[in-house]
Parts: C-alpha cells; sequence; structure tokens
C-alpha cells in the first residue's frame, strides 16, 4: 500500500479526517481488541497460565478503557505482558513528520505544527509509524525527574528561537509526550517520588503541567499502563491518592499454577537449541528444575514478598544444559543430555536470583539453593516412584555397594558400572527409558532415580559423588506425596 505523504493525500485516503481526528489511542486498543475477540486470535502469543485468570481482565480494562496496573512479584512477566499491547495498536499511524510528539495530522497539540499546518497546509508531511515505535517504557526509581518524564524548559531553545521561555517551542519533552498517542509502561511505580506522580496525574487529569514553574499545555493522548510489586502499590504513603483513583484496573499477575505451565515457558524462553539442534531434555529434569522455585516460593528462608522468578527455573534450565554441552565436549559424546549433577552444577544461575530472609542468610545462599534442588528431586521421585517398589536398590547399597558417577565420565563407562546395580536396570521403564535407549539416556535415567533415593535419605551419597548406603537405612520414611499443582493455583476469585 502507497501510504499518503501530505495532508492533503491523507485527506482523501481512508484515513480520512473523520476516521482520525477523534480515535483516541484506547478507542484504537479497543478497536483493535475487539476484531481480534472476533476473529478468535490469540490475544497474547507466548503467554502461558494467564488464559483464564489475567487475560480477561486486561480485555476487560481495554474494552473499559482504562488506565490500569499489574500488580506482581518479580518475574512474573508482567513487563512482557505490557509490551505485548503493541499488537493491540494499527499496523501504521500517521503524523506530523517531524513532530517530537507524534502530533494528529487533523488535531496538532504542539505549536510548532499548528504553525506548520498554517503555513503548508494541504502540503503539510505526514510520517508513519509502526506500532513498536509507540511504546514507551520507563523503570521507575526515586531519582527519576519531572524533565526525565514530562519535560523541561530549554533556555538555549528558547534564546536561538527568540522565544520566550515556557513557550510550547522552548520545552525539551519527556518520555510522556514522546509516547503521545501510543502506550505509556511505568514499572515499578510506587518507586517514583511523590511529586512526579502528582505531574503524572495532572497531565493525564486536566492535560496540564507545570515545568519550573511555567504551565504547559500538553492535552495528552496516552494509554497509561503500570506495574509494581503488589506490597509495595497497597502500602499507605506509596502511591498518592488521586493517582491511584485515575489507574482503572488493578490486575494481580501469579506465577505458573501447575509445574506443566512453569515447563512450557522454560522450554520456550530458555536457549535451548544449542547449534541448531532440538535438544534432549528428559522430563524429570525440566520437573525438577521447575520445582526448585516451587520450593522456593514454600521456603521460609527466601523471602516472600520479593518472590522468585520464573527467570530462576530459565537460567538455571540454561545452565544445566551447558553443563551436559561441557561433558559431552570432553568426552566426545553426540548426545547431550542432561542429568541431575548437572542442576546441582547450575547453582550460579540460582544463588543470585534468591533473596533470602536472615534465617537464609545464615545458612548461606548455596546451602539454601541445594536444599531446594534436593526437595525437588524428592517431590519429582514421587511422582515417578510413590507406587514402585524400589527397596531392591537400597538393599544393594546396605550390601555394601558403592558407585561413582562422575559428572565428567562418560556415559558408556557409566552405564557398564550401573548395570551391577541390581534392580535399578528394571525401573527406568517407569521414566518410559528403555534398554535400546542411548547411554546418555539411560545414564541420566539411572542418576535420577540414586538421586531420588538420597534424596529422600534412603541411599548415602559424598561430595565425590559416591553413592553408598545410607546412614539409617533401618526403615523407609513414607514420600510426601505432591500436592503443589493443587494449592499454588492463585489468582483472584471472581467473587
Ligand atoms: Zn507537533
Amino acid at each position: 500500500m502507497n501510504l499518503p505523504q501530505t495532508l492533503g493525500e491523507l485527506r482523501k485516503s481512508i484515513f480520512s479526517e473523520e476516521w482520525l481526528r477523534t480515535r483516541r489511542v484506547k478507542d484504537e486498543l479497543r478497536e483493535n481488541l475487539i476484531a481480534r475477540l472476533r476473529g478468535g486470535e490469540a490475544l497474547f502469543p507466548g503467554i502461558v497460565g494467564y488464559e483464564d485468570t489475567v487475560v480477561p481482565q486486561v480485555v476487560n480494562a481495554i474494552l473499559s478503557r482504562h488506565n490500569f496496573i499489574l500488580l506482581g512479584l518479580r518475574g512474573q512477566a508482567k513487563s512482557r505482558m505490557l509490551r505485548a499491547l503493541t499488537a493491540l495498536l494499527d499496523p501504521q499511524m500517521p503524523c506530523i513528520a517531524g513532530c517530537e510528539i507524534h502530533d494528529n495530522p487533523y488535531a496538532p497539540i504542539c505549536r510548532r505544527c499548528r504553525e506548520l499546518v498554517q503555513e503548508r497546509g494541504e502540503e503539510t508531511p505526514i510520517a508513519w509509524l509502526p506500532p513498536e515505535t509507540r511504546y514507551v517504557e520507563k523503570l521507575a526509581t526515586p531519582d527519576v525527574t519531572i524533565a526525565d518524564l514530562i519535560g523541561d524548559i530549554d533556555p538555549i531553545k528558547a534564546a536561538k528561537g527568540g522565544h520566550e521561555l515556557g513557550s510550547e517551542l522552548t520545552v525539551h519533552y519527556g518520555l510522556l509526550p514522546r509516547a503521545n498517542r501510543g502506550i505509556f509502561a511505568i514499572n515499578e511505580l510506587p518507586d517514583l517520588a511523590g511529586k512526579i506522580q502528582v505531574g503524572l496525574f495532572n497531565i493525564m487529569q486536566e492535560g496540564d503541567v507545570q515545568i519550573k514553574g511555567y504551565p504547559v499545555r500538553l492535552p495528552l493522548d496516552v494509554a497509561l499502563v503500570f506495574s509494581a510489586n503488589p506490597e509495595d502499590y497497597t502500602a499507605r504513603g506509596k502511591i498518592i491518592t488521586p493517582l491511584k483513583d485515575r489507574i482503572g484496573s488493578e490486575i494481580r499477575t501469579h506465577y505458573p499454577a501447575t509445574v506443566d505451565e512453569a515447563i512450557a515457558i522454560t522450554a520456550q524462553e530458555a536457549w535451548e537449541r544449542r547449534d541448531g539442534r532440538p535438544p534432549h531434555v528428559p522430563k524429570y529434569v525440566r520437573e525438577v528444575v521447575e520445582r526448585i522455585a516451587f520450593c522456593a516460593r514454600e521456603d521460609k528462608r527466601v523471602d516472600k514478598r520479593s518472590g522468585v522468578s520464573q527467570r530462576l527455573p530459565i537460567s538455571c534450565m540454561e545452565n544445566a544444559m551447558s553443563n551436559a554441552e561441557q561433558r559431552a565436549i570432553r568426552t566426545g559424546e553426540r548426545t547431550v543430555v542432561p542429568r541431575i549433577a548437572d542442576i546441582y552444577a547450575a547453582l550460579p544461575a540460582i544463588t543470585g536470583k534468591l533473596e533470602l530472609e536472615y534465617e537464609g542468610e545464615l545458612k548461606g545462599a548455596d546451602s539454601v539453593a541445594r536444599d531446594l534442588i534436593r526437595s525437588a528431586i524428592a517431590r519429582t521421585f514421587d511422582q515417578y516412584f510413590a507406587n514402585v517398589n524400589t527397596q531392591q536398590i537400597v538393599q544393594w547399597f546396605d550390601l555394601g555397594g558403592e558407585i561413582e558417577m562422575d559428572n565428567n565420565a562418560a556415559a558408556t563407562d557409566l552405564l557398564a558400572a550401573l548395570a551391577k546395580i541390581q534392580g535399578l536396570n528394571d525401573k527406568l521403564g517407569t521414566l518410559g527409558v528403555k534398554a535400546k535407549d542411548a547411554p546418555e539416556v539411560q545414564v541420566s535415567a539411572a542418576e535420577f532415580v540414586l538421586e531420588g533415593l538420597h534424596a529422600h535419605k534412603r541411599i548415602g551419597r559424598s561430595e565425590e559423588r559416591v553413592f553408598s548406603a545410607g546412614e539409617k537405612p533401618a526403615r523407609r520414611p513414607e514420600p510426601p506425596v505432591e500436592r503443589e499443582d493443587f494449592h499454588n493455583r492463585r489468582g483472584r476469585p471472581l467473587n
């Protein structure tokens, strides 16, 4: 399509004055959303687990033409949700060429453009904006100023142009005016100083703002969206009341409710296709990685207010895969299959993502992370082996059997050693692993069984990764059956 290049051409096109003049950005979002809903299209492709909770509420907010805020802990895809809103903007939007605030050709608000239209009339040049240029994002911090957000009076501009200070021609625009006729997202809204919140409110409410004491009129057209940590947002005094009143909808986000959803997110986000090949990651490895985050979110040593980001399992998976890759490169193996030991090796990808409470700090991040991995293994093991008799394997160790599962050892070497453990090979079928599978696959599965027994303290394991009899092999404790998929389902009840 040849897009009109002047105001005159624009007027005669489908982007007529009648169509565009009063079409504000929230109308545009609403219309495009309705078209997608009618077409049955996915609204937020790539966002997993919000279909029945967050998405319907965001849809309502947009249909209501609200400014809205997403409230949630870190790593709940809040920024991603907000960025995805650009998909609801028109593929091309006309504005007056060269305008810093993307003026509507039929109703320019800046003086430069008003003068330009007077001067050039139908010859006024038109520029076109794709959706991604109409999304402006700012991470709020206490040092954000009015100048950053709204603008500043530029004395040099005034002197050069012979304008008065406070004239619109002397304003150096901040981020919000530059988001005019688009979406402006502020992340961590409560971190914005009270004074700046007032400025933001004035713009939203009146279209007026004072810059260095000069009143500047800016009737902007912006869809404002925000994100915040729920506790910060609801804390008294963090958000000025008039601003809170102007935020139409508060929408709670949440972590994945089930391990399967979490796996889907990580598989999508983690860099897994190394050298273009699809990875061979056993399901139980994926489950353990996700359950580390699930366990951490329940652990009292981990700070509940900041949460445990979904980035933890994503980085952990990447690092575990790299450890498996490293082993394959060193041993010359062709199939890269992560083992449980590779998850322990991914500790550097885990510790930094845990905000610890005092009790956790005392224990140290490494130690807490190791505990979490072990709990995640125990729970995952139970999913497969709760009703499987593994006594024969434990007995082999109780009778003095020992095996070193060196994480750098080639699978073929380990496989021969593992074959000596009576009863072990029979149990791999529970994991869907057969004798004809690649040695890398079999070793990973066998190691998971041993790690599972170790996580339940039924067999022992040394720092050097030698598995042996447990310290107290007397009685088998009843493994806890996992309930997490059950009571982790959060989200705001509808009634
Ligand atoms: Zn303009």
